[in-house]
């Protein structure tokens, strides 16, 4: 494309409201106009970078086996009513009437729209799985959207759904939408984390979600540097999943362990890489270990709370004193033993029960974060330790757990058959009997990304692209397009690089000079840009790295080679 040919409408201007970069860039540079609260027009370069990435969500989608359709923007209000979510979720589902009277909303999200295109149109087993995705326009009314199009109130979302005879089957294809979404944001050159999530209003158990790392995310994670365990902070402290009860008599079943004193439970636990409170409670559990003990921590927010189980983590307990756990923001206490196998103790704080505060756990010498949501701690039971330690903290290694800032670009639902059982959606088993579908649904906030991309690829002159996010990948600067023989020789480069399979773009734009070409170049971030220029006389030109800003001379005749 040739740049006079391109509507790009740079400026210097900031919005007011823009604190992030990517707001700031996105609009300054062309990319997007802002027409409301949360709603954005794609300018052409805007427009580019949202299909480049929609592009490569969807290469991956096909390549996973799921089938594209599209749903109605529009949804009757009728299909919402039936699942119950007309009212369950809140102000955010905007509903209107037409001028019949009827009800609609703008689909927020398609759970309902998938469960009736299926229904009744699947009817066996033998049809079974299928995963219908499609990557279109979605409508929340946000309280607050803000951050340009990281908080849309209309954005762009890949929304897919799954459908299965057995959970087995939900499980394997929640793990390949795992694998297909790391695919997507690898291919997007994004540094990412997969973090255990809550699954929020749309429901289920197991969740998901996929995190851009950057200090301007709304999330908070909690990561193990040294394995992949990650969490969303929601997450780490929610409540334990309630199990069935175990029977009584299976209580009974697990014999004193080898392990009789807390000392001897200490001791074992020592030689341990786990020493996360499940992690105990597991071997408490299944090791048959005779006493546990948890502790529990206070702070003044959740983040704080959080650092300060994981700053106690490095303590030697019995080597602390009160004031050394003091300053780690901690005030530990013991109490209550709950109803447990007599042969496994725990102590709880009555006193700290009665609040909504993070539970820490640990032995007697090893102090450590465990993330459980104390209001989940009252009337525990056995079972439900079981379900605590049966969270995602076994899976870690046990490393010092760190806190990082991310952006929720996509998340990943085992909805069970919360839908299908709502609006009677079923099919016949290979015993001949009717079942709810098993149903999983997958979320990537498409235009999130874009600006998710910029925050984490940014200086202070402007965006910087990844390569497979960038409008185009090089900018063939003529410095001077009045003079004809620097046009010429930028032209050859241009349509070369072209030819090569090269994404590029020629600034021709003859009324404007090098300095603010140059300028538009940093700020709109193409990888590279070809300046043709000075260096023309001696054969050569100037290719500039937009990420260092580094310069090099190249023979015109070795440009291309040296940029494919
Ligand atoms: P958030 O916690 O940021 O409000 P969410 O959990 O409500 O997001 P989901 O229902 O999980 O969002 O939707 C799937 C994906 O859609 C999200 O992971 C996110 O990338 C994207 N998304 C959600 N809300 C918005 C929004 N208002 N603007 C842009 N993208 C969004
Ligand atoms: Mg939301
Ligand atoms: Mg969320
Ligand atoms: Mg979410």
């Amino acid at each position: 494309m040739k740049f006079s040919q391109m509507f790009i409408p740079t400026t210097k201007e900031t919005p007011n409201d823009a604190t992030l970069p990517s707001h700031q860039f996105l609009v300054r540079a062309g990319f997007i106009l802002q027409t409301g609260a949360g709603i954005y027009d794609y300018m052409p370069l805007g427009k580019i970078v949202l299909d480049k990435i929609r592009a490569v969500v969807k290469e991956e989608m096909d390549k996973s086996g799921a089938n594209e359709v599209q749903f109605g923007f529009v949804t009757p209000l009728s299909f919402w009513e039936e699942s119950g979510r007309a009212t369950a979720m809140g102000p955010e589902l905007l509903k209107f009437k037409d001028r019949k009277g009827m009800g609609f909303v703008l689909s927020p999200t398609n759970e309902e729209a998938v469960v009736n295109m299926i229904k009744n149109r699947i009817t066996s087993y033998k049809d079974l799985p299928i995963n219908l995705y499609q990557i279109y326009t979605k409508f929340r009314d946000e309280a607050r959207p803000r951050f340009g199009l990281m908080r849309g109130r209309e954005f762009l979302m890949k929304d897919s759904y799954s459908f299965h005879a057995t959970k087995e089957d939900l499980v394997r294809e929640f793990h390949v939408m795992e694998e297909t979404y790391k695919n997507v944001y690898t291919r997007l050159g994004l540094d990412f984390r997969v973090v255990s999530a809550d699954s929020g209003a749309i429901g289920g158990s197991g969740s998901k979600e996929f995190m851009v790392l950057a200090n301007s995310g709304e999330d908070t994670l909690v990561i193990c540097p040294n394995c992949e365990y990650g969490a969303n902070i929601e997450a780490a402290t929610r409540k334990p999943v309630k199990k069935e009860p175990l029977e009584t008599k299976e209580l009974q079943k697990i014999e004193t362990p080898n392990c009789k004193t807390i000392a001897e439970v200490s001791e074992f636990l020592k030689a341990d890489p786990f020493y996360s409170m499940k992690a105990v409670m597991k071997k408490a559990v299944y090791e048959e270990l005779s006493e546990v003990v948890l502790f529990f921590v206070r702070g003044t927010d959740e983040l704080e709370e959080t650092k300060a189980c994981n700053a106690a983590g490095a303590l030697e307990l019995e080597d602390a004193s009160e004031e050394e756990v003091r300053a780690a923001n901690l005030v530990p206490g013991y109490c209550g033993i709950i109803n447990l196998p007599e042969n496994i103790k725990v102590f709880v704080d009555e006193e700290l029960k009665e609040e909504n505060n993070l539970v820490c756990g640990a032995n007697e010498e090893n102090f450590h974060y465990a993330g459980v949501d104390l209001t989940s701690m009252q009337n525990l039971n056995f079972a439900d330790l079981v379900a605590v330690q049966e969270g995602d903290i076994c899976s870690c290694c046990g490393g010092k757990l760190e806190y990082k800032k991310g952006i929720e670009a996509g998340h990943i639902f085992q909805l069970g058959t919360k839908y299908s059982e709502a609006m009677d959606a079923k099919f016949l088993d290979s015993n001949g009997k009717s079942q709810p579908f098993e149903m999983g649904c997958y979320g990537i906030g498409v235009s999130r990304l874009v600006a998710a991309v910029i925050e984490q690829n940014h200086d202070e002159k402007g965006c910087i692209w990844t390569k497979e996010t960038a409008p185009f990948i090089v900018d063939v600067i003529v410095s001077n397009a009045k003079k004809d023989e620097e046009l010429e020789a930028g032209m050859k480069i241009y349509e070369a690089l072209k030819n090569a399979g090269v994404d590029t773009i020629i600034d021709d734009r003859k009324q404007q000079r090098f300095g603010f070409k140059m300028g538009d170049f940093e700020l709109i971030g193409f990888p590279y840009a070809v300046v043709v220029g000075k260096k023309l006389k001696e054969g050569s030109v100037e290719v500039v790295d937009r990420k260092t800003l580094e310069k090099v001379e190249i023979s015109i005749d070795e440009v291309v080679n040296y940029l494919i």
